[in-house]
C-alpha cells in the first residue's frame, strides 16, 4: 500500500498576477492527521479545491493514492470525502433524508452508508427533526456525515471548527481522533488557529502567502517550540551584559517590559540564577518557559508575538 495518500508537486495557482499557491509540495501520509495551517487567504482552500477537482491548477500536479495520471486521479477522487464550502442542506429534511439526497448525487449504490455515517457522527437519534432546527454543532456533524458517505479513505475538511462553540470544537476533535484511530482514516484539516489542531494533528504543514513554509511531524514541531528562561531583574541592562560575558551567548531577547528571554541556558537554570544573584542583581522572576505552538507559528510566518527591543 502506498505511503502517501496525497501529494502535490509544484502546485501553483494564479489569479491574474497574484499566486494563491506558489510551488507547493505537500505530502500526506496514510493514517496521519495532517494539520494544514495558514492565515485567512494563505491558500488553504485553493489547494483543497484543486485536490477535490473543483478547480484546476495553473501548473503542478496532484497525486492521489499513488495515481498521477489525470484520469486516474479523477477516479481516485471517489475515495475522498471533502467538505470545503458548506454542502447544501435542505432545512425541511431530516438528517437521514439529507444524506440520502447526497448519496444519490454522489452515485453511491450502498444504502447502508447513510445509517453508518449517521452513527459515526452521533446523529442517529435525531429522528424527524428537520435539519433547519439543528444547532451549528449538529449541522457541522451532518456536513461531516455527508463527507463520510461511501466510506472514504481520505477526509479533507476546510476550517471545520469555524463558528463552533468550544464544547463542539472538543467534540469534533474527539470524533475525528476516534475515526482516525479506529478506522485508519487519513484526515487533512485546515485551520488558521494552530492551537485548534494541537492535540489532534500528527503532522503539520504551514502555508503562508501561497508558499508551504514547512512540513513537520507533531514531535518535530513541539521540539522547535523553544524553551527559554524568563528572567526579570532590577537592572536588565546589567543582566544582559553579564549574560553576554559569562554565557558568551547572543541567543537572548530583551523585551520592552525589561524581561529577558534567555534561550541558550534553558536547561541549566540554577547555575545562571546564582550567577545573577552573585553579581548583586535582585531577581524578581526567574523561570523556565516553553514557547507556545501559537507563538512559534506567528514567528514562523514572520509576525511578532511581542516586540523585542534588543536581540542578542
Ligand atoms: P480562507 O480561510 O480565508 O479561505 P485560505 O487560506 O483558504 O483562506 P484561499 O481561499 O485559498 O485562502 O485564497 C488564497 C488567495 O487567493 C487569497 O488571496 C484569495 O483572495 C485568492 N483567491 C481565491 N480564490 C480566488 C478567485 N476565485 N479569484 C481571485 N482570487 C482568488
Amino acid at each position: 500500500m502506498e505511503t502517501f495518500v496525497m501529494r502535490t508537486r509544484g502546485l501553483t495557482k494564479r489569479y491574474g498576477s497574484q499566486a494563491a499557491l506558489d510551488q507547493v509540495d505537500l505530502s500526506v501520509r496514510r493514517g496521519s492527521i495532517y494539520g494544514f495551517i495558514g492565515q485567512n487567504g494563505a491558500g488553504k482552500t485553493t489547494l483543497m479545491r484543486i485536490v477535490g477537482g473543483l478547480t484546476f491548477p495553473t501548473s503542478g500536479t496532484v497525486e492521489l493514492f499513488g495515481e498521477t495520471d489525470a484520469g486516474q486521479v479523477n477516479e481516485a477522487r471517489a475515495r475522498i470525502g471533502i467538505t470545503i464550502e458548506r454542502p447544501a442542506l435542505f432545512p425541511a429534511m431530516t438528517a437521514a433524508e439529507n444524506l440520502e439526497v447526497h448519496r444519490l448525487q454522489k452515485g453511491i449504490a450502498d444504502r447502508s452508508t447513510v445509517r453508518d455515517a449517521l452513527d459515526i457522527v452521533g446523529l442517529q437519534d435525531t429522528g424527524r427533526k428537520p435539519a433547519g432546527q439543528f444547532s451549528l454543532g449538529m449541522k457541522q456533524r451532518l456536513d461531516l456525515a455527508i463527507a463520510l458517505l461511501g466510506r472514504p479513505e481520505l477526509l479533507i475538511l476546510d476550517e471545520p471548527a469555524n463558528g463552533l462553540d468550544p464544547v463542539s470544537v472538543v467534540e469534533l476533535r474527539e470524533l475525528l481522533r476516534r475515526l482516525n484511530r479506529e478506522t485508519g482514516l487519513t484526515i487533512v484539516i485546515s485551520s488558521h488557529i494552530l492551537s485548534e489542531l494541537h492535540l489532534l494533528a500528527t503532522h503539520y504543514g504551514i502555508i503562508h502567502q501561497g508558499r508551504l513554509l514547512e512540513e513537520s511531524t507533531a514531535e518535530q514541531l513541539n521540539a522547535r517550540c523553544r524553551r527559554y528562561l524568563h528572567i526579570k531583574v532590577d537592572d536588565p541592562a546589567r543582566a544582559v551584559e553579564l549574560i553576554g560575558r559569562e554565557l558568551r551567548t547572543a541567543d537572548f531577547e530583551l523585551l520592552p517590559d525589561g524581561s529577558i528571554r534567555l534561550y541558550e541556558a534553558a536547561e541549566r537554570p540554577g547555575k545562571w540564577s546564582a550567577m545573577l544573584a552573585a553579581a548583586g542583581l535582585e531577581i524578581e522572576q526567574f523561570m523556565p518557559m516553553g514557547e507556545s505552538l501559537e507563538s512559534y507559528y506567528v514567528r514562523r510566518i514572520g509576525g511578532e508575538t511581542h516586540a523585542p527591543i534588543a536581540r542578542g
